[in-house]
């Protein structure tokens, strides 16, 4: 059965945010109420049947494992409703990263998951939230956007979750694609696919966990020490993001305490704080020697995603571990 129906889920971000001045400087994110916010999306001419549930009304710096678990059963419950073409999830931009590439490991890569949210607050001049909104549901209802796991819409592009990276902290392009670049181009009278749907059909590469565990990202640093290290591990860590210097570097002391670890069991990921490229196996590290796993295209946000979730799944092998991060 096709339809127009699209569920939108609703968890606050700028998007919802207003409060402050039209020049956009004290807002709170999550302000404005789902119905409000579509409201506004049909009186602009927006066609398609909107069906609103409100899952939380928070800045994404916020969100954790309940907004999550719920999310994943709202859209569960979605895809298996055949009146509903696909989903639209409004969120704050902090963390879109973090949640898209969550739900794009444990989703079906069926009905078209879509995440939107804005930069600017929907009460600052040039507020950008409404255009991303209609964006989105020009996105969700194409006929081709399915099959293409969970995507990001934020000005003017649409991304795969796998890709996405925020960065830029204010402008309205803050978002890059990363080794892709954009699926498409989609403005609210025109969208262009770049190629076509690449996991049609694709099931869910993991299972929906009971919970996920304490990872932390270390971000190295000139001239420090193991001590962050051994504070990680003394409150429970069970596994460690290095966003390391350039390829994945870090001082030998820090490099000698998460060998450490690594070989105690708790898994230890290199990843780089800078933007983007590739952290590769045994470049200037010797992962083999040292037991470490090479987060390869993924950043530090995601690289954690990926690592509480194989942890979670009871994975414990670095190869089989490296083997996800090869093809993420
Ligand atoms: N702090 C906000 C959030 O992530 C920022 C935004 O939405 O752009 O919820």
């Amino acid at each position: 059965m096709s339809s127009s129906r699209i569920r939108v889920l609703a968890t606050g971000g700028t998007i919802a945010g207003s409060g402050g001045s039209a020049f956009g400087s004290g807002y709170r994110a999550g302000q404005i109420g789902i119905d409000d916010m579509l409201r506004e999306v049909r009186s602009l001419g927006v066609e398609a049947e909107l069906d609103p549930v409100e899952v939380a009304s928070i800045g994404s710096q916020d969100i954790g494992w309940s907004e999550w678990d719920r999310l994943h059963s709202e859209i569960l419950r979605a895809q298996a409703d055949d009146s509903i073409a696909g989903v639209i999830v409004t969120h704050g931009t902090d963390t879109a990263e973090e949640t898209a590439y969550l739900l794009d490991l444990t989703l079906d890569a069926g009905k078209p998951v879509v995440l939107v949210g804005a930069m600017r607050p929907a009460d600052a001049v040039g507020s950008d939230g409404m255009r991303n909104f209609a964006n989105a549901v020009r996105v969700v209802s194409d006929q081709a956007a399915g099959g293409r796991g969970v995507m990001l819409v934020m000005g003017d592009t649409v991304f795969a979750a796998r890709d996405i990276r925020k960065a830029a902290t204010s402008s309205v392009d803050a978002f890059r694609g990363f080794p892709r670049g954009p699926l498409a181009r989609v403005t609210p009278t025109s969208l262009d696919w770049f190629g076509p749907p690449d996991r049609t059909g694709a099931a869910a590469r993991f299972a929906w966990p009971d919970g996920l565990p304490r990872v932390a990202i270390l971000i190295a640093g000139a001239g420090m020490d193991e001590k962050p290290v051994e504070a990680l591990l003394g409150i429970g860590c069970k596994g460690i993001v290095l966003a390391g210097m350039g390829q994945g570097n870090a001082p030998a002391r820090v490099l000698d305490a998460l060998e450490k670890a690594a070989k105690a069991g708790v898994p230890i990921v290199r990843s780089s704080r800078v933007d983007e490229g590739l952290v590769d196996r045994n470049v200037e590290v010797d992962d083999d020697a040292r037991g470490f796993i090479a987060a390869r295209a993924l950043g530090p946000a995601k690289a954690r995603v990926l690592l509480m979730l194989l942890i979670a799944s009871g994975m414990t092998g670095t190869a089989e571990m490296q083997a996800t991060f090869d093809r993420p």
